[in-house]
C-alpha cells in the first residue's frame, strides 16, 4: 500500500491569531472605532489563515466551526436558540450585538437590539472554567418552558467558506449532552438533562444540513465522557447518537472524549453507533488496549498521542514504538492521529519567539510545531521511519539533551527534595496552642480588619511599569514611584482605622507571573497567548527547570511598608499551588514533585519574611479548588500533595507568626476536610454574595481556626452600606464563635477604582466597630 500517511486532524486550533488579531479587532468593535463589518472580515481572515496553516503542516482532517468570536459554548448556545429572555430575542437571525450582550452584559440603551424599555442593561450570562483548563465558558442558561430552535447556521456556513477555499472540512459541535450539562437554570428543580429530547431535532437539523452541504465527517465533542456520569446521562447518551445514527445513516461521526480517560465510561462510549471515537492517550494511554479489544471492528480510532494542554515537544520516536504494533493490529484504515484534545489551549507559534534560551525553545512545540510533530508521526507509520528519519534523530537528540541538561536538573534541588520528612510539614504546636501565643503578641481588636493584599492597579501604576518594562523610565525612578504608592497606600489605611494593613502589591504584574520571575526553572514567552475567556488571554510562565529562589522576592517591600508604621503589615506570598496550577507545567516530573520544588522556594521567602520581623504572611492559594482532578477517585491523592505543600511553606515558623492564606471562591463542602488540614491560623474567603451560608461547611465541620469571610463584593463597583455589612457579620456570628471572625473583602481590590475601594472600606471598618459596640 502507498499511503504517504496516516489521517491528520487537529480537533480545533486557536482562535486568537499570532498578533491577537481577534482582540484587537473585539476591542475596535466594542468600543465603537470600527463596525461589525471590519469585525467580521477580520474573523473571516483568521479562519483562513488557520486553515491555510493547518494545510500547509500536513493536517489533512481539517475542522470547521472550531472558531468563535467569543466561545464555542456561547455559539452552540446561540445555535439552537437557548437565549435567556432578558436578551430580548424574539426570533429571526441572532444579531451581534445581542450575542456580545449574553458574552459581556448589555449596557442598556447600548443594546440596540434588546428589550427597549431596559435601560439598565442586561447582565452577561455566568461564566465558568471549561473542565479543568484555565479556559472559561458561558453557562447556557435554560427554564422550565424552554424551547429550542436553530437560530444560526454558523456551522454551515463556515464549512461552506471552506469548501469555496479548496478546503473539505469536518465540522466541529459541541455535543448535545455535554451541551445540556455544562447548562444550568435559575429553577433548581429543572434538570438539563430533561431538555434532551427537545434540543435534539435541532441538532439533527443542523447535521443534516452539514451532510447536504457535503461534509461527510462530524467531529461531535462529548468531553462528559471523561467525569463521573450517572446511569441518565449514559442513557441520554446512548438515545442522542441512535437518534443521530437512524436519522443521517450516512454522515458519520467522530465522538471525541478529552482531558482524560473514558475510565468507567468505556463500554458506554464503545456502544454508541459512531463511525468514529477520540482518545486522550496523553492523560490515559492504557485505556488504548481495552479500547481496541472491545470495539466495534470497524470503529476508527483517533489517536490523540500530542499533548494538547502542554508546551512540550513530544518523543516522537518513543511514540512510532508504541503506535507500530497498534497499526499492525487494528489497520492504518482505522487509524487517525491527532491531538489529545484541541490544540486552543496551546500558544500559536514557537517561531515567533525570539528571545528564549535556544535550548529551551528546542525542548517546545506550540500548536504549528505540534501539527508538524503529528505529520511526522504519520509519515513515519504510513512509510517507515526512515523517510523521517531526520525529524526522528532531532526530536531524540532534544529529549536527551532536556534529559541531562544543567539549567533543568538541579541537584541541590534534588537534595533537599529528598530530604523532606513528615516533620517539615508540621507548625511545631497545633491551633490550640498558636493562637493565643498570636493573641498575646498582636494585641488585636475583636472582628479585626484587613484586606486580601492588592488596591487598585490605577492608570498611572500601569503605565509606570509598562514604560519601565520599554526602558524609559529607569529602576530608580520606578522604585521611587513604587515607593510613593506604597506609602499613600499605608498612610490612608492607617487613616481610616485598618487594623492589619498590606503594602499594596503596586510592584506586581501578576500575582504569579511576579514570582515566576524570580524564581529559577521559570521562563516567559512573549507571544505565547492563550484564550482564558472572550477577548481576555493569558501568558502562563513555563515551569521548566527545577526551582529555587536565588535571592528574597518580596522582603524589602515588606519591610519599607513596615517602616511607614506602627501597626502590623502583612507579609504576602503566592502559594505553591497556584503557581502551578497557572503555568505551563514540566511533563518530566510528577506535579506533585514539581509543586513541592516551588513550596520549598516559597517557603524560603516565608522564613526571611518571618526573620525580617513580619507577625503575619499570607500565603494566597486561589487556584487550590480548580486543580482538583476532573474524577472524584483522584481528588484524596491531589488534596494530599497540594496541602502537603503548603504546609511545607510554614514550616519552621514560631508559634507566634500567623499564617493566612485566601481563597476566591465559596465552595467548600466536598474539600473542608483538606482545608482543615492546610491549618492556616487565618482563612479568608468569598462569601458577601452567598449570604454567609457557605460558612456552615466550617460550623458543621467545627473548623477551630480564624475565619475571614468576605463582607464586601469586590466584583462590583457598587459600594455597600454599613448596615448590609453588619448584617452579613450578624449572619457569620450565627455559624463562628466571635473569636474566630475576621473582617475583610472578598478578594483583592487590584481591578477596582479608588473612588469605590475608598468608601467601601470606610465603611467596613464601621461595621466591625459597630460590632465590636455591643459586644
Ligand atoms: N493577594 C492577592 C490580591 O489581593 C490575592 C488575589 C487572589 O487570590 N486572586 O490581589
Ligand atoms: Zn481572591
Amino acid at each position: 500500500m502507498s499511503l504517504l500517511s496516516l489521517p491528520i486532524s487537529t480537533l480545533g486550533v486557536p482562535r486568537i491569531g499570532p498578533r491577537r488579531e481577534l482582540k484587537t479587532a473585539l476591542e475596535a468593535y466594542w468600543s465603537g472605532q470600527s463596525d461589525a463589518k471590519a469585525l467580521l472580515e477580520t474573523a473571516a481572515a483568521l479562519r483562513v489563515a488557520n486553515w491555510a496553516r493547518q494545510h500547509a503542516q500536513g493536517v489533512s482532517v481539517i475542522p470547521s466551526n472550531d472558531f468563535s468570536l467569543y466561545d464555542h459554548v456561547l455559539d452552540t448556545s446561540v445555535m439552537v436558540g437557548a437565549i435567556p429572555r432578558a436578551y430580548g430575542w424574539t426570533g429571526g437571525p441572532v444579531p451581534l450585538d445581542t450575542y456580545f450582550a449574553m458574552a459581556r452584559g448589555s449596557q442598556g440603551a447600548a443594546c440596540a437590539h434588546g428589550a427597549a424599555e431596559d435601560t439598565h442593561g442586561v447582565p452577561a450570562l455566568e461564566m465558568t472554567k471549561w473542565f479543568d483548563t484555565n479556559y472559561h465558558y458561558m453557562v447556557p442558561e435554560f427554564t422550565k418552558d424552554q424551547t429550542f430552535t436553530l437560530a444560526s447556521r454558523k456551522p454551515v456556513e463556515e464549512f461552506n467558506e471552506a469548501k469555496a477555499l479548496g478546503y473539505k472540512t469536518r465540522p466541529v459541535l459541541l455535543g448535545p449532552v455535554t451541551f445540556l450539562k455544562l447548562g444550568k437554570s435559575k429553577d433548581l428543580s429543572l434538570n438539563p438533562l430533561s431538555l434532551l429530547d427537545s434540543l435534539l431535532p435541532v441538532y439533527g437539523d443542523i447535521l443534516r444540513q452539514l451532510h447536504e452541504a457535503g461534509a461527510e465527517w462530524v467531529q461531535i465533542d462529548e468531553p462528559c465522557l471523561v467525569l463521573d456520569l450517572d446511569e441518565p446521562t449514559r442513557e441520554a447518551l446512548r438515545q442522542t447518537y441512535c437518534r443521530f445514527a437512524d436519522a443521517l445513516p450516512g454522515l458519520k461521526i467522530m465522538l471525541t472524549s478529552y482531558f482524560g480517560g473514558l475510565g468507567d465510561n468505556l463500554e458506554t462510549a464503545l456502544t454508541l453507533p459512531v463511525a468514529g471515537l477520540h482518545l486522550d492517550l496523553v492523560r490515559a494511554p492504557d485505556q488504548l488496549d481495552a479500547v481496541i479489544a472491545k470495539a466495534p471492528r470497524r470503529l476508527v480510532l483517533s489517536l490523540g498521542v500530542i499533548n494538547g494542554r502542554n508546551v512540550w515537544r513530544a518523543p516522537l520516536s518513543g511514540i512510532v514504538t508504541w503506535l507500530e504494533p497498534v497499526l499492525a493490529r487494528i489497520g492504518a484504515e482505522r487509524i487517525e492521529l491527532a491531538p489529545s484534545c484541541s490544540l486552543l489551549h496551546v500558544p500559536i507559534d514557537l517561531e515567533l519567539e525570539t528571545d528564549l534560551a535556544p535550548d529551551l525553545k528546542d525542548w517546545l512545540a506550540f500548536s504549528v510545531q505540534k501539527m508538524a510533530e503529528l505529520a511526522v508521526l504519520g509519515q513515519a507509520l504510513a512509510r517507515g521511519r526512515a523517510c523521517v528519519s531526520d525529524q526522528l534523530a532531532a526530536s531524540d537528540l532534544a529529549a536527551k539533551r532536556r534529559a541531562t541538561s544543567t539549567s533543568v536538573h538541579d541537584k541541590a534541588v534534588a537534595a533537599r527534595l529528598a530530604a523532606i520528612t513528615p516533620e517539615s510539614a508540621k507548625r511545631s504546636h497545633a491551633f490550640a496552642q498558636r493562637a493565643p501565643a498570636q493573641r498575646a503578641a498582636l494585641g488585636l481588636p475583636p472582628f479585626p480588619t484587613t484586606t486580601i493584599g492588592s488596591f487598585p492597579q490605577t492608570a498611572a501604576v500601569r503605565q509606570a511599569r509598562s514604560a519601565h518594562a520599554k526602558g524609559t523610565l529607569s529602576d530608580a525612578d520606578y522604585e521611587a514611584f513604587l515607593r510613593q504608592e506604597t506609602e499613600a497606600a499605608i498612610r490612608w489605611q492607617e487613616d481610616i482605622g485598618l487594623d492589619v494593613l498590606v503594602h499594596g502589591e503596586f510592584e506586581r504584574n501578576d500575582m504569579v507571573q511576579y514570582f515566576g520571575e524570580r524564581l529559577a526553572g521559570f521562563a516567559f514567552t512573549r507571544h505565547g497567548w492563550v484564550q482564558s475567556y472572550g477577548s481576555r488571554y493569558v501568558r502562563p510562565p513555563i515551569l521548566f527547570g527545577d526551582v529555587s529562589r536565588p535571592q528574597p522576592m518580596t522582603v524589602s517591600w515588606w519591610r519599607y511598608a513596615q517602616s511607614l508604621t506602627a501597626k502590623p503589615v502583612k507579609g504576602m506570598v503566592t502559594g505553591p499551588v497556584t503557581i502551578l496550577t497557572w503555568s505551563f507545567v514540566r511533563d518530566d516530573v510528577p506535579r506533585a514533585v514539581a509543586c513541592r520544588q516551588i513550596a520549598l522556594a516559597i517557603g524560603d521567602e516565608v522564613r526571611d519574611l518571618e526573620a525580617a520581623g513580619a507577625q503575619m504572611i499570607q500565603i494566597d492559594e486561589a487556584a487550590l479548588r480548580e486543580g482538583l482532578p476532573l474524577r472524584k477517585a483522584e481528588w484524596g491523592a491531589y488534596l494530599d500533595w497540594a496541602i502537603g505543600c503548603f504546609r511545607l511553606c510554614a514550616s519552621g515558623l514560631a508559634d507566634v507568626t500567623q499564617i493566612h492564606t485566601h481563597m476566591c471562591y465559596s465552595e467548600f463542602n466536598d474539600i473542608i476536610a483538606a482545608i482543615g488540614a492546610m491549618d492556616a491560623d487565618v482563612i479568608s474567603i468569598e462569601t458577601s454574595r452567598s449570604k454567609m451560608e457557605l460558612l456552615d461547611a466550617f460550623r458543621l465541620y467545627k473548623y477551630p481556626n480564624e475565619i475571614g469571610p468576605g463582607v464586601y463584593d469586590i466584583h462590583s463597583p457598587r459600594v455597600p452600606e454599613v448596615g448590609e455589612m453588619v448584617d452579613l457579620l450578624r449572619l457569620a456570628r450565627q455559624r463562628l464563635a466571635d473569636d474566630q471572625i475576621w473582617v475583610n473583602p472578598d478578594c483583592g481590590l487590584k481591578t477596582r477604582h479608588w473612588d469605590e475601594v475608598r468608601p467601601a472600606l470606610v465603611n467596613m471598618v464601621a461595621a466591625a466597630r459597630a460590632l465590636r459596640a455591643v459586644l
